[in-house]
């Protein structure tokens, strides 16, 4: 119920910052955190910042670096579980590379149950919850799972690779959709487990060509839920993305050049139109510039309306990440 009003005050669209912990390795590193409580952080920063070096930021939560996936998810939950009543919801993973989107999202590369990420965790819940509605309403879930790559979408669920490059339609009787998307139906978490590992081994198989391709690329694995009122025979239809989105590392333009160029200016551009569109929507402002990268394109029926956005911005704790730690939180205070 808190929750509701929070949602009502805030436009729906929240913000969460998680702290990673330090790796094994970095033990002799300091600490770019320098407090922080259950919404305030505050970052030591260079002297241009204020006297003190020290500038705090306020979001809806802040997670430690000692707070476990469940805890995370359990904040998480009754954001996926309106899915079931019909919403639509987008939780992105934003961060620079290695500040822990996938660990948030996914997990670790060994996966452990304890480690489960959100992803599966959010899935698993609708499955739970769908099968105790059953008796009053019948749900079908299906999932797909799309890269978004110098403003290509691919499909990451094809049986053939991903090297096609699918259209973003917009019809009156589907709103924004992929038509030629793979879109599997799902009734298990096994089912879920098995298309998450195809989708990660097609990401992989692009990586070797480019090279750690999926912390340049956006990756969205969007549920589609439509449940069956059995009494009235309504049909009721949410979904929900979820988005690790590509690393928001600023790149020195005078280092790089021809594709990794490129990708560095897809990235930034399609990261500050997301940016855009949150805060347009956070101000209520009339404009939402939805047309201004794919990966917007992609959510607009998800973004602003009723529909309800998370953020999950990644920080690393290390002080000689300061710099992205403070751009990150920048952008995350923009959108708050
Ligand atoms: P990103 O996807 O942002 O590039 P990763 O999720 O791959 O970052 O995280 C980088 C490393 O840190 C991985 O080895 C990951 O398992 C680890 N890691 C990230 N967040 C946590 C956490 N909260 N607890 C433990 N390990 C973490
Ligand atoms: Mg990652």
């Amino acid at each position: 119920k808190l929750y509701n009003q929070v949602q009502d005050l805030k436009g729906n669209i929240r913000v969460y910052c998680r702290v990673r912990p330090f790796l094994s390795g970095q033990s002799n590193s300091l600490s770019s955190v320098d407090n922080r409580d259950d919404s305030t952080i505050t970052i030591i920063t260079p002297s241009k910042y204020g006297k003190e070096g020290r500038k705090s930021f306020t979001f809806n939560k802040i997670f430690g670096p000692y707070v476990t996936q469940a805890e995370v998810f359990s904040d998480t939950q009754p954001l996926i579980r309106s899915v079931l009543d019909g919403y639509n919801v987008c939780i992105f993973a934003y961060g620079q590379t290695g500040s822990g989107k996938t660990y948030t999202m996914t997990g670790p590369k060994e996966l452990t149950e304890e480690e489960l990420g959100v992803n599966y965790r959010a899935l698993s819940d609708l499955f739970l919850l769908s099968n105790q509605r059953k008796e009053t309403i019948s749900y079908a879930i299906s999932v797909q799972m799309l890269e978004i790559y110098n403003e290509q979408v691919r499909d990451l669920l094809s049986a053939d690779g991903v090297n096609k490059r699918l259209e973003i339609r917009n019809s009156s009787q589907n709103g924004i959709n992929v038509p030629d998307a793979s879109l599997v139906p799902v009734s298990s978490t096994f089912d879920v487990i098995n298309l998450m590992n195809l989708g990660q081994k097609n990401r992989a198989v692009s990586a070797t060509a480019m090279n750690d391709r999926s912390s340049r690329s956006h990756s969205c694995l969007t549920v589609h839920v439509q449940g069956k009122d059995l009494t009235s025979g309504n049909i009721l239809r949410g979904s929900m993305h979820l988005v690790d989105l590509a690393g928001s590392e600023r790149v020195d333009k005078s280092e790089v050049t021809g594709d990794r160029l490129k990708e560095a200016q897809h990235i930034n551009k399609s990261l500050s139109a997301l940016g855009d569109v949150i805060a347009s929507l956070a101000s209520k402002s009339s404009h939402v510039p939805y047309r201004n990268s794919k990966l917007t394109q992609l959510l607009q029926d998800s973004l602003g309306g009723q529909a309800k956005t998370l953020m999950f911005v990644h920080i690393a704790p290390e002080y000689e990440a300061l710099g992205e730690t403070i751009s990150t939180l920048k952008f995350a205070e923009r959108v708050a």
